[in-house]
């Protein structure tokens, strides 16, 4: 019965402004091509971050049922692998074109769930759609290479199949983008899915697998079970997993790397971050100033990609006063209220570890030039806000420096010279992006070769590139060697086979047990 209330709130009703979930349900998981009722004991509660309401419970999904989901994808496999890619490539046409016809009904979900605004939800739906435009060109991208005449009469080619069942394990902060991230390149790369949505906001993955199927996605290529840690380590261990592609936290990534690969997985693990923006004495002022509040304070500071530490470079530094004032005059509200800047940020429990580092910063002598803590929101009283909050003379030994805060927190620090600037930088454990603010072709091209970041940004606060490239975080900010989507992504779900063939007319040479080598 909950299950069908669940879904009939959230997958069937066509209008975006659904009810508040009066009656709490319990999702359904996803396998083989039904929706079905899970009937484990442990259920975890998703709760609306602006009102600190449980909105429906997520079930921990039995062994036994994570099985069955693995084992329709496994099932699955052979007939999807021979389906012509041409064929795949129209289900993910068929795929973008509902993902447009629902964004809005997905990027509800998503504030509901998330706290986002519904614009930055709308945003979040429509980077996962890029990925979705990408992978309908899977028959250029998958294609392999050939060398004709490698020795007398022989060419040798390789191809690029798919590896089998393939896993994704999400975070909260993007719902649909970063599950868009993943099943639809496995799946058109010839590979079948088990997605394991974040816990605490899985509403848009369950909308995203019933369009998958209204596309034409056959049952078992995609499922989806719930859970925590449980799941994720059985995700880890099942012998009929290749590959696993993660998105989260250092903890959990580094975990899941080192256990998957003790199993002779692949794994691409996107962790945690800490983006630095250098802003120089000759950067455009207003137009830095607009990007460095967007990109700090968007999404509530909870983007991988957001901007946590400023930098300024000798006397960039009076800028400071008017990052403050912009920053002060953002509206902190639910994200379903119009002209929403920044909604609340994800849990209690994260509300109140950003709010011990701002104070550990306070501690430790960084000046707080603007406090966001304590901020009420009128008929949000219960919700799990933090205003902007700007900490000023920020040293690289505080703990609000060391650690990711992922919440509307800007750092500010303070350099001589572009080369103390990037020597702060490098000097940080992540390396997802870094950006710098200049008019100077000289000092942006220094920058960029001795920035140690995998995605920066030049006068682009926030450089997360399009599907064609690939997300780039290097350092303790990503764990393997073959990055999200583009062609790395393409690389990552697919394994390559050599072909080296001969047709001659061949004449009796003899037996000869030398190694064969280019004749
Ligand atoms: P999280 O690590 O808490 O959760 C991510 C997933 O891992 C969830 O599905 C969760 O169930 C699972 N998980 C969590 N702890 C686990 C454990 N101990 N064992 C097994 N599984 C576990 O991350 P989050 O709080 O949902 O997301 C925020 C983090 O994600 C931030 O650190 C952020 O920087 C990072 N992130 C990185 C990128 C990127 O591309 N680099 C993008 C988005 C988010």
């Amino acid at each position: 019965r909950f299950s069908e209330a669940w879904k009939s709130r959230t997958l069937t009703t066509s209008s975006p402004h659904q009810t508040d979930f009066p009656d709490p349900g319990r999702a359904t998981n996803f396998i083989g091509g039904e929706f079905v009722a899970s009937h484990a004991t442990q259920t975890l509660p998703v709760i609306n971050p602006a009102k600190q309401q449980t909105l429906y419970y997520v079930p921990e999904t039995t062994n036994d049922e994570f099985k069955t989901a693995v084992n329709a994808a496994k099932a699955a496999f052979p007939a999807w692998r021979n389906t012509p890619v041409t064929t795949r490539q129209r289900i993910m046409f068929n795929l973008q074109q509902l993902i447009r016809r629902d964004t809005d009904k997905i990027a509800y979900q998503i504030t509901l769930e998330q706290g986002k605004t519904l614009k930055d939800a709308q945003g979040d739906v429509f980077r996962g759609l890029e990925v979705v435009e990408h992978a309908c060109g899977m028959a250029s991208l998958q294609m392999g290479e050939y060398a004709s005449n490698v020795s007398s009469g022989i060419d040798t080619y390789s191809i690029r199949e798919p590896l089998g069942v393939c896993a994704g394990i999400c975070p909260f902060n993007f719902p649909a983008m970063i599950p868009l991230w993943m099943f639809p390149v496995a799946v058109t790369c010839g590979n079948t899915f088990v997605l394991k949505p974040s816990e605490k906001v899985p509403g848009a993955s369950m909308i995203l697998a019933q369009l998958a199927m209204e596309a034409g996605l056959p049952s078992g290529v995609l499922n989806i079970v719930h859970g925590a840690n449980d799941t994720v380590n059985n995700i880890c261990d099942d012998k009929d997993i290749r590959a696993i592609s993660f998105v989260g936290s250092n903890t959990a990534g580094m975990h899941i790397y080192s256990r998957a690969a003790a199993k002779g997985k692949r794994v691409q693990s996107n962790m945690g971050a800490k983006n630095h923006a250098i802003i120089m004495p000759d950067a455009s002022a207003d137009a830095t100033l607009n990007a460095l509040v967007a990109a700090g304070f968007g999404a509530a500071g909870q983007r991988c990609m957001a901007l946590s530490t400023v930098v300024f470079v000798g006397d960039s530094k009076r800028w400071e006063e008017g990052l403050m004032e912009r920053a002060k005059a953002l509206k902190v509200n639910s994200g379903l209220e119009p002209d929403t800047d920044l909604g609340p940020v994800i849990s209690k429990s994260a509300k109140e570890r950003i709010q011990a580092l701002i104070q550990s910063g306070i501690v430790g002598g960084a000046r707080l030039v603007l406090d966001g803590r304590n901020i009420v929101v009128p008929g949000f009283e219960s919700g799990n806000f933090v205003g902007p909050t700007i900490l000023s003379d920020v040293t690289s030994d505080m703990e609000c420096y060391k650690e990711e805060i992922f919440g509307p927190v800007l750092l500010c620090m303070q350099a001589d010279s572009l080369e103390e600037a990037i020597d702060i930088v490098n000097k940080n454990k992540y390396g997802n992006g870094a950006s710098i603010f200049t008019t100077s072709g000289v000092a942006a091209r220094k920058f960029q070769n001795e920035i140690e970041a995998g995605q920066v940004g030049i006068n682009v606060p926030i450089p997360v590139p399009l599907p064609f490239f690939s997300f780039t975080g290097s350092k303790a900010s990503f764990a393997g060697d073959l990055n999200f989507y583009g062609k790395a992504g393409v690389q990552f779900f697919t394994q390559i086979k050599t072909v080296t063939q001969q047709w001659k007319d061949l004449p009796n040479q003899g037996v000869s047990l030398a190694m064969p080598t280019s004749q």
